[in-house]
């Protein structure tokens, strides 16, 4: 089998031209040919801001770019046509849909209702401050633009746990609603985490429980996708949660699909409540590794002093490799956005080479490091593309790790017999250069091999005994494959 490779779809700052979705369609060919075989697209249905809406200020969960609310038909990525046809077009192609599915709050309401709350301390969610009090919420909605097309359900108070925003005294303020408790099984950042933002959803109460199921399976039979990126998890009652993935999957299962991949954002750079998430879900969902990219962070900024050895300790993709997505950056950590760190340019291609050529989980490559971020005059990651033809081609076999010095790096793969000319060695460093003598397996022995990212121009010849000298300069990434794995790789090439 191939080697998974995902890619998420979007950068904060796309143009609001309403184009993406025909973008993605028109590409899906082009993805294939690259390696990437999924796709996770952006939040599709319509969010407070509109047709400038990223999506993760959900308004309307039913609206997919189909009926003029908030200002606009369309969303900031096109029409529910342009969207069910993205999908099929990327499908089509043998390329997974995963669809971004945003469950824990809504904003832009079209009412307001007179709440009893009680204000919570922001750095600690259990504590009360100021005693009960009257506020008015931003709570109704109705959705009048929809008209009860595919959902007659409606949103009023009961159905939110808080909000932070009191519209007769216009301040801010964390609110619990009176009668109402956080969610005890959610992160303990600030106390209790089960509010982020806009009007947070009382995951305890049936008609909740009920419309969230309703919705997903309507999102299921309508879009189709392979598979679903979960937002905010660690905001939402983890078992309520894992419940909601059961029905999904049940769902899906009962109209034929039985492997609905599910990756979950939770945002903590603490391993250990990775691992409690996944052990409290029954291990129903992969994670992204946010310590991974934390370690990435680190290395990139430590000028050559960062202890290479460690990169993968204490990272989600070194303890749970199968339930992993490791990758370098996203929609969210990219210059100017909430969870901003962005990897430094120099250290990128290290980053990438080591989450797409290691055999672990299923890494994700960011739109904007694949085509740049123009908004903030970003190139494109030298190499990546490189990178990902690896992947695709040669990145198999049997894996050895020299994560032995606290400098140069490297691991190489052995191949396989299903993909000719497969096998790799990646020798990386974060401050000088050196050499390692690293085994690629008997299969190789003979062959010469040559450096892809160009960095290096000699041949390394492999011992009968499947061992080579492989050399790196600093601060780079050095990826050798044999001559006529490179050969193959740069046919056609310009
Ligand atoms: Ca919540």
């Amino acid at each position: 089998m191939d080697n998974r490779t995902m890619m998420q779809y979007f950068e904060w700052y796309l143009p609001d031209n309403s184009l993406l979705w025909n973008r993605a369609a028109a590409q899906a060919k082009a993805l294939r040919e690259a390696g990437i075989s999924m796709v996770w697209l952006p939040p599709a249905y319509k969010g407070a801001s509109g047709a400038e809406s990223v999506g993760y200020d959900v308004y309307d969960l039913y609206d997919l770019g189909e009926f003029d609310q908030k200002g606009s038909v369309r969303t900031k990525y096109g029409t529910r046509e342009e969207y069910l046809t993205a999908v099929r077009a990327l499908q089509e192609q043998g390329i997974s849909v995963l669809c971004d599915v945003v469950l824990n709050h809504r904003m832009g309401a079209d009412g307001t209702e007179e709440v009893v709350v009680e204000e919570e301390q922001a750095n600690d969610r259990d504590q009360d401050i100021g005693g009960k009090q009257t506020i008015v919420a931003w709570t109704k909605f109705d959705f009048p633009g929809r008209a009860d097309a595919y959902s007659a359900f409606h949103w009023h108070a009961a159905h939110f746990s808080g909000a932070d925003w009191d519209e007769r005294s216009r301040r801010n303020g964390i609110f619990r609603f009176d009668g109402k408790h956080w969610n005890g099984e959610t992160d303990n950042e600030n106390g209790n985490y089960d509010y982020l933002m806009g009007v947070d959803l009382d995951t305890d109460h049936p008609e909740v429980i009920q419309e969230m199921q309703d919705w997903g399976k309507w999102y299921l039979d309508t879009v189709k996708p392979d598979g679903l990126r979960l937002d905010a998890v660690k905001h939402i009652g983890f078992d309520r949660y894992r419940q909601w993935i059961e029905a999904m999957r049940a769902h899906a299962g009962e109209k034929g699909q039985d492997d609905l991949f599910i990756v979950g954002e939770y945002w903590s750079n603490e391993l250990g409540k990775l691992t409690h998430y996944l052990d409290v879900t029954q291990h129903a969902l992969a994670l992204f590794d946010v310590p991974l990219h934390f370690h990435f962070l680190q290395a990139a900024t430590s000028n050559g002093n960062y202890d290479m050895r460690q990169l993968f300790e204490g990272t989600f993709t070194g303890t749970e490799p199968a339930y992993a997505v490791p990758f370098v950056d996203n929609h969210d950590t990219q210059p100017g956005q909430a969870l901003q760190s962005f990897i430094p340019a120099w250290f990128k291609p290290i980053a990438y080479a080591v989450i797409l050529l290691r055999d672990v989980g299923t890494p994700c490559v960011f739109y904007g490091d694949y085509y740049g971020i123009p908004h903030d005059g970003i190139a494109a990651v030298q190499g990546l593309r490189t990178l990902l033809q690896v992947r695709k081609s040669y990145a198999y076999g049997t894996e050895h790790l020299y994560f032995d010095d606290a400098s140069v790096v490297g691991f190489t793969r052995e191949g396989d017999a299903e993909h000719e000319h497969s096998g790799i060695a990646v020798l990386l460093s974060d401050s000088v250069g050196g050499t390692k003598r690293m085994y690629v397996g008997t299969a190789l022995a003979g062959a010469c091999m040559v450096d892809v990212m160009g960095r290096r121009r000699e041949c390394i010849q492999i011992s009968e005994d499947g061992f080579g000298e492989f050399a790196v300069d600093g601060g780079s990434v050095s990826v050798w494959v044999r001559l006529e794995a490179a050969a193959a790789l740069f046919i056609g090439e310009t």
